[in-house]
């Protein structure tokens, strides 16, 4: 049986995985990525990203390199909640940004990006178990050859909903589960007259239906024409017994009965002739679930692996991405040796709680799909408010997961807050000042020795053009501290922040 030594190993080469692998590599640290399948996964998923992590993926530059514009993320003139449009043209930074990208791409896209920044993947690796001392975890693992042993100085369970790592580790995964509801998938094709110039829909007998989630009388219609090909979705409510065996595959034959159960109308679906890849799948129950604890000790839990939930409006990625790229400076902190003695802590202190209003409003989008009069009522109702731009605003940062900001101990308003893009006076968008995930103290104007006691860590840029004239920005693109004027170079403040995020002044340097 081999035996090796890593400080860092991450369970699963899903996108959480292999973002945490890049963000680790980006600071100097080596991680090794163990993925149970042979190779980058081809599963149809996600169909895009949308909220705030397009500016964070872009502070890296990989929001144009994944496809979209060189110019960064624009804000959507609208969004979808339940299926209800909202308009967010009046919203001075709509924080709803968008990259569609077929997730088996996003995979292969980041899996290329680790193995540049020399991160080691070992495909056909299981975790199936671990123990752990004081110093130590000790990673069991069946390999191709059969079982290998790692010891690591960190466990990263980025293994999905069903993660080992969690369930092995005893982290409660508290939450609910809809037990009667049946979701069926995949990709087809729909007669070319169906499609309208909108992007939605007019099936014969059925009506016309948007693009995006449509609630019916029976259940819920998804509809989208993607550049993977047509998809379709339906959701029926106590539906458990239209499930003959949950282990039976999904066809598309069980696709069209479903259809035509909830559209109450012929619905000839035809194998999907679009590039692909293709999706056909069944659901059967929703789990809408938050760990209790997104890290025990030498163990920490990222993307799905900590937290499940219904993908309308596709708020998964959005979630997970950011898990990883706010744990990974933080870890690579601590193992470079200068994190404060909290840091690895405020992983679960800052991002659980996005975790928990991204469950409550997937299930309040859930809840306004059920059948029933009061439904009706209720989206009525929830329609006129919609319309009002405060709550359009509301919604909006509830969904890009920025309506609640980090605790960073400074009140100035920017801080806790991903920094508001712009351009600085020399053209230059700040979402490139982040690159290299180095912090970075932005001024509009030189002060001697600012930040000298941090030289090993902290990169000094003076720029005007920023939204205060003086912000701490940490590698995940959140203000750490921001002051109204420039600050002296011993101002108080500015060191505790220095402090608290980066560690003691001259820390590495002595
Ligand atoms: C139908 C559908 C549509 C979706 N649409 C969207 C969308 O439009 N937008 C969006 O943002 N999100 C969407 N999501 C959610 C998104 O797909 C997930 O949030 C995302 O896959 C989570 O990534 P992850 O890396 O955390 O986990 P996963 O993608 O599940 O990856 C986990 C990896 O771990 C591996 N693994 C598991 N167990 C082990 C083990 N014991 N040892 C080693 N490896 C292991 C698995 O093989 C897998 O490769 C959708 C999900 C579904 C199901």
């Amino acid at each position: 049986m081999s035996e090796n030594r890593t400080d860092v190993l991450i369970a699963g080469a899903g996108p959480n995985g292999l973002m945490l692998a890049c963000e680790l590599a980006l600071a100097g640290i080596s991680p090794v990525v163990v993925e149970r399948l042979p190779g980058p996964s081809g599963e149809p998923r996600a169909n895009g990203l949308v909220g705030s992590v397009s500016r964070v993926l872009d502070m890296r530059g990989l929001y144009t390199e994944f496809g979209g514009p060189a110019e960064g993320p624009k804000p959507l003139p609208y969004y979808i909640f339940s299926g209800m449009a909202f308009d967010m043209t009046g919203m001075d930074a709509g924080p709803m940004a968008a990259l569609l990208i077929p997730q088996p791409e996003l995979v292969v896209k980041l899996l290329a990006r680790a193995t540049e920044l020399g991160v080691q993947v070992r495909w056909s690796h299981e975790l199936t178990g671990f123990t752990r001392d004081d110093n130590r975890v000790r990673v069991e693992l069946d390999g191709p050859e059969g079982p290998v042993v790692i010891h690591t100085r960190y466990l990263i369970g980025a293994d999905g909903g069903k993660s080992a790592v969690r369930k092995l580790a005893d982290i409660e995964f508290p939450g609910s589960t809809a037990e009667g509801t049946v979701t069926r998938f995949g990709h087809t094709d729909v007669p070319a007259a169906w499609l309208t110039p909108d992007g939605g829909i007019e099936i014969p007998g059925a009506g016309r239906f948007r693009f995006g989630h449509n609630r019916v009388e029976r259940g819920m219609f998804v509809f989208a024409e993607l550049p993977s090909g047509t998809m379709m979705a339906i959701q029926e409510f106590d539906a458990a017994a239209t499930v003959v065996d949950e282990d039976a595959p999904m066809t598309l034959a069980e696709l069209r009965e479903a259809a035509e159960r909830v559209l109450g109308a012929e619905v000839p679906l035809q194998p999907p002739t679009g590039p692909g890849p293709h999706a056909l799948r069944r659901l059967v129950g929703q789990n809408t679930r938050v760990a209790r604890h997104y890290r025990d000790g030498r163990i920490f839990l990222i993307g799905d692996a900590a937290h499940v939930h219904s993908a309308i409006g596709g708020p998964g990625l959005n979630l997970g991405l950011q898990d990883a790229v706010n744990l990974g400076w933080k870890l690579a902190a601590h193992l470079n040796g200068w994190a404060p003695a909290d840091l690895l802590d405020t992983y679960h202190a800052e991002r659980h709680p996005v975790a928990e209003r991204t469950a409550m409003h997937s299930l309040a989008q859930s809840g306004l799909m059920l059948p029933g009069p009061e439904t009706a009522g209720v989206r009525a109702l929830f329609g006129e408010l919609l319309a009002y731009p405060q709550v359009a605003a509301h919604i909006a940062n509830l969904l890009a997961g920025t309506d609640r900001p980090y605790d960073t101990g400074d009140n100035h308003p920017l801080s806790g807050r991903l920094v508001p893009d712009f351009r600085l006076g020399d053209g230059r968008r700040v979402a490139e000042l982040l690159r290299t995930a180095r912090p970075v103290l932005l001024v509009t104007d030189t002060v001697a020795d600012l930040a000298a006691g941090w030289p090993d860590r902290i990169e000094v840029i003076t720029a005007t053009g920023a939204p205060a004239p003086a912000m701490l920005i940490r590698p995940d693109g959140y203000v750490a501290w921001a002051a109204d004027t420039l600050p002296a170079a011993d101002d108080p403040t500015l060191r505790a922040a220095l402090t608290r995020w980066f560690g003691p002044a001259n820390s590495l340097v002595a």
